[in-house]
């Protein structure tokens, strides 16, 4: 078990891209931390420097709070899945898996093996070669070598990104259940937001090098620290539109956005989270499941827009939404029983939090 710290980390490489940008990080013992971000945003760079591999420009990485600067990849006891799995092709599955503890002089190295395969499911193909096992069999290969080991520290870069969707559904599930089982800390590395959700214990969320936010699934996606964190994460993802906020005390919080105008009372407490911006330009975002459709005359306030497409996708229909200039998106929309969308619809709207700096709001139901 073991806990990692990042102290002002940043990498500079040679030519001058500036990799990561002064991150700190702290992640606890057992912990399991994703790291999520689009591609080139440093993830795989804070992995290296973890293992060793890389050296960081400015600040320190700390193993269980010491400093790791002087510890080779070896002595950092660190276990790393790639996504190219990185199997030798020569060698049976048993002795992949049995590499680290040869490589150590390790005796029992058998009775280890079959441990690790028969919990993950491939104790009947030890004597066959990568090149005979299917793309999840060589995942569980790639990570029963970085099992067999104990290691303290797993560390996994987009392992599952070379699989298909439905494999990489049910991997992402045994990788999870399996390292929360042995108890390892472990950094994950994903650009795959579902990935990085369903998995993390926490998510840590970078871009170009700097991180934007860390917290809980639930915390990064209900309170992103930032407007790219809200914008970021979600599928569709958040709609962003611009409101100027107007107090009129003890009776309400007028929220202007282009013509139209909602009033949030002022007894929902979340009148007064939105009242310190009096007077300014604010975001407002909106997650398509926080918004209800109602029909036109509704009473109440309600956002009105108007249908610019739909999108069915089985489990969900989306409706693309004209609010003014802004493209709102909502999701399940009823249809009615006649099987026809009216061209217009109300938009009843939930507010349920800020974000950030006086231009960020985000609504949720
Ligand atoms: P991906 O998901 O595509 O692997 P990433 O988030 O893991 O991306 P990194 O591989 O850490 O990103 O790369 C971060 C930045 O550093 C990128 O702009 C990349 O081109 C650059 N970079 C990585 N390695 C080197 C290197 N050895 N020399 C110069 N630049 C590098």
């Amino acid at each position: 078990m073991s806990t990692v710290g990042l102290r002002d980390v940043s990498k500079v490489f040679p030519d001058g891209t500036v990799a990561v940008d002064g991150v700190n990080l702290d992640i606890g013992n057992g912990e399991f931390m994703v790291l999520l971000g689009p591609s080139g945003c440093g993830k795989s760079t804070i992995l290296r420097m973890i293992a060793g591999l890389e050296d960081p420009s400015i600040g320190e990485v700390l193993l269980d709070g010491e400093p790791a600067a002087t510890l080779t990849p070896r002595e950092r006891g660190v276990a790393m899945v790639f996504q190219d799995f990185a199997l030798y092709p020569h060698m049976s599955v048993g002795d992949n898996i049995g590499f680290p503890l040869k490589v150590s002089g390790q005796a029992n190295r058998e009775d280890q093996v079959s441990e690790v395969a028969g919990a993950l499911g491939i104790g009947d193909v030890l004597a066959r070669r990568p090149g005979q096992l299917s793309g999840g069999q060589r995942q569980r290969v790639a990570m029963g070598r970085a099992i067999v080991r104990r290691p303290r520290l797993f560390l996994m870069d987009e392992p599952l990104s070379n699989l298909d969707s439905q494999l990489r559904g049910e991997l992402r599930a045994e990788i999870s259940s399996l390292v929360r089982e042995l108890g390892v800390t472990c950094v994950y590395v994903t650009h795959d937001q579902a990935e990085a959700l369903t998995m993390a214990d926490r998510v840590a969320i970078l871009r170009r090098g700097v991180l934007q936010d860390v917290g809980t699934p639930t915390d990064v996606y209900g309170r992103p620290a930032t407007l790219y964190v809200a914008a970021f994460l979600g599928s569709p993802r958040m709609s962003l539109m611009e409101a100027t906020v107007k107090v009129v005390l003890d009776r309400y919080v007028a929220l202007r956005l282009g013509d139209q105008e909602l009033h949030i009372p002022w007894k929902d407490l979340r009148a007064r989270a939105v009242a310190r911006y009096h007077g300014e330009r604010i975001v407002v975002g909106v997650r398509p499941e926080a918004l209800l459709p109602v029909p036109m005359d509704s009473p109440g306030d309600v956002l009105r827009g108007r249908i610019r497409h739909m999108e069915h996708h089985g489990h969900e229909s989306l409706a693309f939404v004209d609010v003014g200039a802004t493209a709102v998106v909502v999701d399940e929309m009823a249809t009615p029983a006649n099987g026809r969308m009216p061209a217009t619809r109300g938009l009843r709207k939930f507010i349920d939090r800020l974000v950030g700096s006086p231009a960020q709001v985000a609504v949720e139901e």
